[in-house]
């Protein structure tokens, strides 16, 4: 499994505000968009393409478009919807299927409530969604959903990420074993405490974008 940490100075810009417990939902919202906008770039980094040429009013020019089929965007119900419309505006002819996890905050064992996904993923990069990567319980699941389909490619983007996290998916999922997978994170945190929170990180995340229902 490959780990980028996207180390810039805008992203640690934002973050810094999003962590801030005096940031209002809408801000909030924005900055989670925003930050996914930029983390999205790094994610694409090696999306698939395919050579075209076009022709500009002064000539033929060599280029290349997303090859087909269309990448896949999976967030993870519920924070991870706080995060699509950042990566949706960047590949916005992608598909978007849905995983819904909810964890037992006493095991801290995620299960799955919802699941709306292509049963054929031959040939397509796909970029799960999920603003906060903690134990990696819920992510490791929905890794595994896509590799299960035969995912091309499989990229999870967070904003947080915990070395705890970290290291399950590691385990998980070494380079040497099929599809490969990689994380892409905003920064990675000091750990986490007993009830499985991100510290310093921001709190819960889905509270923050939807407020506490
Ligand atoms: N989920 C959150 O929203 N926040 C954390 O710190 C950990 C999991």
């Amino acid at each position: 499994m490959q780990t980028t940490v996207a180390d810039h100075p805008l992203i640690a810009h934002k973050l810094t505000a999003l962590r801030d417990s005096s940031t209002d939902t809408p801000t909030f919202r924005r900055l989670a968009y925003e930050l996914t906008t930029l983390l999205g770039y790094e994610a694409t980094r090696h999306i698939r393409v395919e050579p075209v040429q076009v022709v500009t009013p002064i000539g033929a020019a060599d280029g290349v478009r997303l090859a087909r089929p269309v990448p896949l965007l999976v967030p993870i119900l519920r924070a991870g919807v706080g995060m699509l419309d950042g990566l949706a505006n960047l590949l916005p002819r992608a598909d978007i299927g849905f995983v819904g996890l909810v964890r037992d905050e006493e095991t801290l064992v995620a299960s799955t409530y919802a699941t709306r996904l292509p049963s054929d993923l031959s040939g397509r990069d796909t970029f799960i969604l999920d603003p906060m990567l903690a134990t990696g319980g819920s992510m490791e699941t929905a890794i595994k959903m896509l590799r299960y389909r035969n995912a091309a490619t499989v990229t999870a983007i967070c904003l947080v990420a915990a070395p705890e996290g970290l290291a399950r998916l590691a385990g998980e999922f070494p380079d040497d074993t099929g599809v490969p997978v990689q994380v892409v994170t905003g920064c990675v945190d000091a750990g986490l405490n007993d009830k499985g929170y991100i510290v310093p990180g921001l709190g819960d995340a889905g509270d923050r974008l939807f407020g506490t229902i």
